[in-house]
């Protein structure tokens, strides 16, 4: 039988059970809340010199840290370029270390695909925190970019306990996915911003552009074996357009073309203006079919309905389109030249849509 003191110890058990519960909840969710709040500065950061500092200042003192570094691998000096022309060069980033290459770094670059967390071992993690004294334990967050690791976060504690192979590491990768999302996009934008990139007209990416994501497209379909997909795309007797309304109707057209085929590309295509009244769309990972069914797609949102100029009155619009497609040899070296032979191979098949008639898509059958 049970005694009214079994009971009693039992009730204050279970209260001290629950007490600890709701500590440990409340706790988790004070977590989770500083987790979302500091995933959101980072992902309203406008640019790569606030992401740097919301990523090195903002996660060691929200996280209570000793040191936090960033590991940047920048083998062109691509990314140094950018900071030094915003004026905020690397170095004047305590924590941040621009790399040629991640190799001899640390041992765990050789397959850091989640946070790696353990004890801090000076022979190892040294070299990526600038004043290693003092530390207990470190996570190492990867940093990607297209699924290449390119760096990492590096959080260093003095509580040898803080970051052990034990603890549940899904938080940290979380904050990797987003924090490697904000590096890409604001170094994508610093691009633009600094090298000329972008078309005035349309607000659209311009030739160089294309051709530095034809290289890159390229090579990632290299590497995946997948397939790429280019679409050349020419107005259809636009001279006429600008001898009949003048140039300034037919940028106006341009302007209101570009939106047309912006509204049919996904964000993972890579759309441009290639010249005057060309444009070239990039389309990674698309089986020719697809980009048949796409170009179709564009050329129909073209010539639906007609285009409104400055002075009120309308005409009717219609563009050619030339597909190519190609799936790299594994050892493809020269992407250059798979590059040129691409988009000569689409200028090609857009030649025959013209002299097909116009209004029309034609596929490169190579
Ligand atoms: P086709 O169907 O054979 O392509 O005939 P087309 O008249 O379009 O011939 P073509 O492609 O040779 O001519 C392009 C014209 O586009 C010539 C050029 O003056 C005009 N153009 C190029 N860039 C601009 C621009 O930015 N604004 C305006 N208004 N016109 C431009
Ligand atoms: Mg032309
Ligand atoms: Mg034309």
């Amino acid at each position: 039988m049970q005694t009214a003191d079994d009971l009693t110890a039992r009730l204050e058990a279970a209260e001290r059970q629950l007490e600890e519960l709701t500590a440990a909840v409340a706790h988790n969710d004070e977590k989770m809340r500083r987790t979302q709040q500091r995933e959101l500065r980072l992902l309203q950061a406008e640019d790569l010199e606030t992401l740097l500092h919301e990523l090195l200042d903002g996660l060691r003192v929200s996280y209570g840290l000793e040191q936090v570094s960033i590991v940047f691998c920048d083998p062109d000096h691509d990314v140094r370029h950018l900071l030094l022309a915003a004026g905020t060069p690397a170095e004047s980033f305590h924590g941040l270390l621009m790399v040629e290459s991640l190799t001899g770094l640390a041992p765990q670059y050789v397959a850091l695909r989640k946070p790696w967390l353990g004890l801090f071992a000076a022979c190892d993690h040294q070299l990526m925190f600038p004043q290693s004294s003092g530390l207990g334990s470190v996570a190492m967050i990867p940093l990607t970019r297209r699924k290449e690791l390119i760096g990492s976060i590096n959080l260093g504690s003095a509580d040898p306990g803080r970051f052990t192979r034990e603890h549940a590491a899904d938080f940290l990768a979380h904050l990797g996915v987003i924090a490697s999302y904000c590096v890409d996009n604001t170094v994508n934008r610093a691009r633009l911003l600094r090298s000329g990139f972008t078309d005035v007209l349309t607000g659209w990416h311009n030739r160089r552009y294309l051709l530095v994501r034809l290289n890159e497209e390229l090579a990632r379909a290299r590497r995946d074996g997948s397939h790429l997909v280019c679409l050349m795309l020419d107005v259809d007797h636009f001279k006429r357009v600008n001898d009949s309304w003048g140039h300034a109707a037919g940028d106006a057209v341009l302007r209101e073309l570009a939106n047309r085929i912006d509204t049919q590309v996904r964000a993972s295509d890579v759309a441009a203006r290639y010249g005057g009244e060309e444009f070239v769309v990039l389309l990674p990972d698309t089986d020719k079919a697809s980009g048949i069914l796409l170009a179709e797609r564009i050329r129909r949102a073209i010539s639906v309905t007609e285009y409104r100029l400055p002075n009120g009155q309308s005409v009717a619009i219609t563009a050619s389109i030339g597909i190519a497609g190609t799936t790299p040899e594994p050892d493809t070296e020269d992407l250059k030249t798979a590059g040129d032979s691409l988009i000569a191979r689409a200028d090609v098949a857009l030649y025959r849509a013209k002299s097909n008639g116009r209004d029309q898509i034609a596929v490169d059958e190579h």
